[in-house]
């Protein structure tokens, strides 16, 4: 499961400080997988590519693990979209460039 969260800053300042970005702090919530609620625990990191208009390159994610089920969920900073390398300003930008040509 993904999240989004606000960065703090510009996405260079993101891309810059890397894993010793200031994350969010472990959630406590109700698990996606096992619907108990529960406090997760950092799980390290993963590399996305990613391309927005300021930046094209690999960007750390934080992951965390829930204690019980041990199912994780992952956090994306807020200019990354699930499931997509692009931006949302990128995809839309071709969207309307598309139409235009119709
Ligand atoms: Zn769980």
């Amino acid at each position: 499961m993904q999240k989004i969260f606000k960065i703090e800053g510009s996405i260079e300042e993101y891309v810059e400080k890397g894993r010793k970005y200031q994350f969010p702090p472990p959630p406590f919530e109700c698990c996606h997988n096992c619907n108990k609620m529960v406090h997760f625990k950092k799980h390290g990191f993963y590399d996305r590519y990613s391309i927005v208009e300021t930046f094209c390159g690999y960007v750390v994610c934080r992951r965390y693990i829930c204690p019980l089920c041990n199912r994780t969920i992952s956090y994306l900073p807020s200019f990354c979209l699930p499931g997509f390398t692009y931006g949302v300003k990128e995809i839309w930008r071709c969207l309307k460039v598309e139409n235009q040509n119709l």
